[in-house]
C-alpha cells in the first residue's frame, strides 16, 4: 500500500486493514495489484513483495535497500514516508520501476542475480524525494523529476561502488541520450527538455531524453559548484523549499539562483546567471555541454570492443578468440562492451556466430546483456537470433526492450512479415502502452 498501516480489525470471515498517508501527493497515477504475493523483510523499514517463486530471489537481489536509503537520506534529508517497500510485478509490467510512495513497483527483469538491476532500486528510492516529495507541475515539466532522480541514482551507486562507477553510468547515459536523439531527429521538438505538449499525448514524448538530457543539467550545475557537499546542500534546500508541491522549470531555476547567490562563491553565481537557458531548456538536440567522464571503468570495454572490431575486419574462417578476455569484466562492463559494438558498423554474421559460441550471451540471465546481444544479432542479420528475439519479447512486456527490438526487426526487410505476425500473436501478453508503442514502430496505426 502507498501508505502506512494503522491497524487491522477482524470481522466475520474478513480482515479489515486500514492505512494512512499523511503526505499530500498529486494523484496522477492509480495502481492496484491483485495476486498471490508473499513478503520478505529486507531491512528495518523495508519488505519485498512478490509471487512465491520470485520472492526469495528478489530479497537477495535487493538486500542493499537500507544502505541505499541511508545514502539517499545523507544527500536529500530525512526519508519522511515511513516504510519503503518493493513490489515485484509480473513480467508484463511495461516500465523498469514506478515510484508509488512507500511501495516501489519494479519489473522482474531487474532481477538478474548479477547486480545489473540495482540502479533501478537506487532510482526509485531517489524518487521518494524527487518525484514524490517534490513533483513536476505537469508533463511538460516531467524532465525535472527524472533529471534529479537519475543524478541521485548515480550518486547513490557511486557512494556504494566508487566514483568511477558513477562516471561510468553517466557515460553510458550520455550514449543512450545520443541514440535517443538520433532516433527522434535532432530538430524534433520532443528532444527539448521543456516541452509543449499542446495537442499531443504525453506518451509520445516518453524517451531517454528527459532522463539523460535532464540529468546532464544537474551534472553541469554540480560541476559549476566544484564542491559536491555544497551542491548536496542545494539539493536539500530545493527539496525542503518545495516539499509537498508541484513545480515548474521557472521555480527550479529561481531556486538555484537564490541558493547560489546566498551560499556559493560569486563566480559560480555569475556563471549560473550567464547560463544559456534557451539552449539548455528550450532547444532540441544534444545539450550545449558534454561532461568529460572518467574512463577508468570503460577503458577495458573499449579495448575488448576494438579487439572484436579488428577481428571482424580480418578474414578469419575459424573462431580463434577465447572467452578469457571477457572474464575480468563486471556485468555492467559487459553491457557497455555490447553497447560499443552497437555504435559502429554492423559486424559480420560470422563474427557474431563466433561471439555466440565463445561468450554464450544467448543464455545470459541478465535482461540487459541479452537485450543488447539480440540487438547486435539483428544488426548483423544473424538468422539464429530471430527466434531468440521473439522468445525474449514474448517473455516480458517492458517498453524499453520491446519497442527497440521490434523497431530493429521491422527494419530487417526479410523478417518484416514474420515480425508483424509475431506482434499480433504475442501483443495481448503486454499492457496497453507497450502494445501501442510497439505497434507504432511497426507502422500499424498510420
Ligand atoms: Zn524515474
Amino acid at each position: 500500500m502507498s501508505a502506512n498501516k494503522t491497524g487491522t480489525t477482524e470481522l466475520p470471515g474478513q480482515t479489515l486493514a486500514e492505512f494512512k498517508q499523511n503526505i499530500p501527493i498529486p494523484a496522477y497515477l492509480m495502481a492496484l495489484v491483485v495476486g498471490k504475493i508473499e513478503w520478505r523483510e529486507i531491512g528495518p523499514r523495508s519488505r519485498v513483495w512478490a509471487e512465491p517463486t520470485m520472492v526469495d530471489k528478489a530479497a537477495m537481489e535487493f538486500n542493499q535497500t537500507e544502505k541505499m536509503l541511508q545514502i539517499a537520506e545523507s544527500i536529500c534529508g530525512p526519508y519522511l514516508w515511513g516504510n519503503y517497500d518493493i513490489l515485484v510485478l509480473p513480467p508484463s509490467f511495461p516500465f523498469g520501476g514506478m515510484e508509488n510512495p512507500t511501495l516501489t513497483y519494479i519489473t522482474p527483469t531487474a532481477i538478474a542475480g548479477d547486480g545489473t538491476g540495482l540502479n533501478v532500486i537506487a532510482h526509485e528510492i531517489a524518487h521518494s524525494w524527487t518525484g514524490n516529495l517534490v513533483t513536476h507541475f505537469n508533463f511538460e515539466h516531467f524532465w525535472i523529476k527524472e533529471a534529479f532522480t537519475v543524478f541521485l541514482e548515480r550518486k547513490i551507486m557511486g557512494r556504494i561502488y566508487g566514483e568511477p562507477m558513477r562516471q561510468f553510468l553517466a557515460e553510458g547515459g550520455w550514449k543512450d541520450l545520443k541514440d535517443s536523439i538520433e532516433q527522434y531527429g535532432e530538430k524534433n521538438p520532443l528532444t527539448k527538455l521543456h516541452l509543449d505538449l499542446t495537442g499531443l499525448d504525453p506518451t509520445d514524448s516518453f524517451s531517454k531524453v528527459p532522463y539523460e538530457k535532464g540529468s546532464t543539467v544537474i551534472w553541469y550545475w554540480d560541476e559549476l559548484y566544484e564542491d559536491s557537499e555544497l551542491f548536496d546542500k542545494f539539493i536539500r534546500y530545493f527539496l525542503s523549499k518545495w516539499k509537498f508541491q508541484s513545480i515548474t522549470l521557472h521555480n527550479l531555476f529561481e531556486t538555484i539562483l537564490e541558493f547560489t547567490r546566498k551560499e556559493a562563491p560569486l563566480d559560480v553565481y555569475t556563471k549560473l546567471l550567464n547560463m544559456n537557458t534557451t539552449a539548455w531548456f528550450e532547444e532540441p538536440g544534444l545539450p550545449p555541454y558534454k561532461p568529460e567522464f572518467d574512463s577508468s571503468l570503460s577503458e577495458a570495454c573499449v579495448l575488448l570492443a576494438e579487439e572484436w572490431i579488428n577481428y571482424d575486419s580480418g578474414n578469419n574462417s575459424v573462431c580463434e578468440l577465447t572467452p578469457d578476455n571477457l572474464v575480468p569484466l563486471i556485468p555492467l562492463q559487459k553491457i557497455e562492451f555490447l553497447s560499443l559494438l552497437l555504435q559502429g558498423h554492423p559486424i559480420q554474421e560470422k563474427t557474431i556466430s563466433c561471439m555466440d559460441t565463445i561468450y554464450n550471451f544467448s543464455d545470459s540471465g541478465s535482461f540487459h546483456i541479452k537485450f543488447r546481444w539480440l540487438k547486435l544479432g539483428i544488426r548483423s542479420r544473424y538468422k539464429p537470433i530471430v527466434e531468440q528475439v521473439f522468445r525474449f519479447t514474448e517473455s516480458q512486456g517492458r517498453i524499453y526492450f520491446n519497442q527497440q527490438l521490434f523497431r530493429d526487426m521491422y527494419d530487417w526487410k526479410e523478417q518484416r512479415v514474420e515480425t508483424i505476425e509475431t506482434y499480433h500473436r504475442i501483443k495481448n501478453r503486454w499492457m496497453f502502452i507497450t502494445r501501442y508503442l510497439v505497434g507504432r514502430e511497426l507502422k500499424l496505426f498510420c
